[in-house]
């Protein structure tokens, strides 16, 4: 989708922010223990290359993506100093792009080493491989889950040495962000059960998101994957409160394309599902689904001159109507997600209202909005 530069229609993201957040983590990392800041999905819709760079310059030592093209994504932007792990499976015939752009892999069975192996050798690709093991401790998804599947991994890297150099481990948590901790500590009694069938220990031991680095320590861990946080996001919503602040980085703001004032009688958007009873003022925004503002935000608020006024009908595409108190002028700034004249809409607000979480729609802000970035004081 193409850029809408000249609408106005934007998201702002505060570096700051999120220079912040990381600092914050980093502070209470334990010694020898590191950082990773996770970008994937163009960092959770904030701009992956600007949101690593930020993260960077507070702490981080490396970075997460999901996808090898993300991993490449960043290595094109000069990010070429620091370790990038992909977190979802690669498939075994991108051995070459893997090693050309020095990438590190999430490997969860053996069959995929022996199979790079092969592939390495007919690609004629030279150089160790970098990976890190995937233990499934109990989130159902990818990974080791038997101590006899570890002790046979580790056998076929030993076997295979020369061409593969293991990173690391790590597992990932289902419920870390739940006040209830009981399938927390299941998973981790299966993650030391699985830890113990490996004698030799890689570089990277992790276990942390952001819920788990906030929450649940692990002493035997020395690598964060710190996603959510970064954006100064509470990954369990409002069910726990984080230990320290943070500072959400992303806003929504865009205008009032029209103002006029609708007869009783008459309906607003789509399906007329709005019927206007008394003399009512209607403001337009030129923003729609087709930017991820969703058709069930109907009903929730948006700010315009520090007041909180509704959507008001259907959400269109393209276009979405609120109900003014009063008339305003054509060109009154409104602030869809952020603080205006005091007051503040969150994406945690506006997840509640849509019945989903703000991962969901922090990454579904589609690229028809541009990003722009700002810095303020740190004090702010
Ligand atoms: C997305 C992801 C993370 C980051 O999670 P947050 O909740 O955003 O901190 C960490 N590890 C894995 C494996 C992930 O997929």
């Amino acid at each position: 989708m193409v850029v809408a530069n000249n609408r106005n229609g934007q998201i702002l993201i505060n570096e700051t922010a999120i220079r912040k957040n990381v600092h914050q983590a980093v502070e209470r990392l334990t010694p020898g223990s590191k950082l990773f800041a996770v970008v994937k999905a163009d960092g959770y819709g904030h701009g992956a290359v600007q949101v690593a760079r930020a993260a960077a310059a507070a702490g981080a030592t490396g970075f997460c993506v999901a996808v090898l093209d993300e991993a490449i994504q960043l290595r094109k932007a000069g990010l070429v100093e620091q370790p990038i792990l992909v977190l979802g499976l690669t498939d075994e015939t991108k051995v070459d792009l893997v090693v050309k752009y020095d990438v590190t892999v999430t490997v969860a069975d053996a069959e995929w080493l022996r199979a790079a192996a092969q592939l390495k050798q007919s690609l004629r690709v030279t150089g160790r491989l970098k990976f890190f093991l995937a233990l499934d401790s109990g989130m159902g998804r990818i990974g080791l889950q038997r101590p006899e599947e570890v002790r046979a991994f580790v056998a076929t890297v030993n076997e295979l040495q020369a061409q593969f150099d293991w990173q690391g481990l790590y597992t990932h948590f289902a419920t870390a962000d739940s006040p209830d901790d009981h399938y927390f500590n299941f998973q981790l009694h299966n993650f030391r059960q699985l830890l113990g069938e490996i004698k030799h220990l890689p570089r990277y031991v992790s276990v942390a998101n952001s819920a788990a680095d906030l929450w649940h320590p692990v002493p035997e861990a020395n690598l964060v994957r710190y996603g959510i946080a970064m954006y100064g996001l509470n990954p369990s919503g409002t069910a726990i409160k984080p230990p320290f602040p943070l500072t959400p980085a992303l806003s929504l703001t865009s205008e009032l394309v029209s103002v006029r004032q609708v007869e009783p009688g008459r309906s607003i958007g789509y399906g007329a599902t709005y019927s206007v009873t008394e003399p009512t003022w209607i403001g337009t925004i030129p923003l729609g689904y087709a930017d991820g503002l969703r058709r069930s935000l109907q009903g929730f608020l948006v700010l315009v001159n520090g007041k909180r006024c509704p959507i008001v009908g259907r959400v269109c595409m393209d276009q979405l109507m609120v109900k003014l108190p009063n008339s305003v002028p054509v060109h009154t700034k409104v602030t869809l997600i952020g603080t205006d004249h005091g007051h503040t809409i969150t994406l945690q607000e506006m997840a509640e209202h849509c019945q989903t979480i703000h991962y969901e729609l922090a990454c579904g802000f589609s690229n028809r909005l541009p990003r722009f970035y700002y810095q303020t004081d740190l004090n702010d």
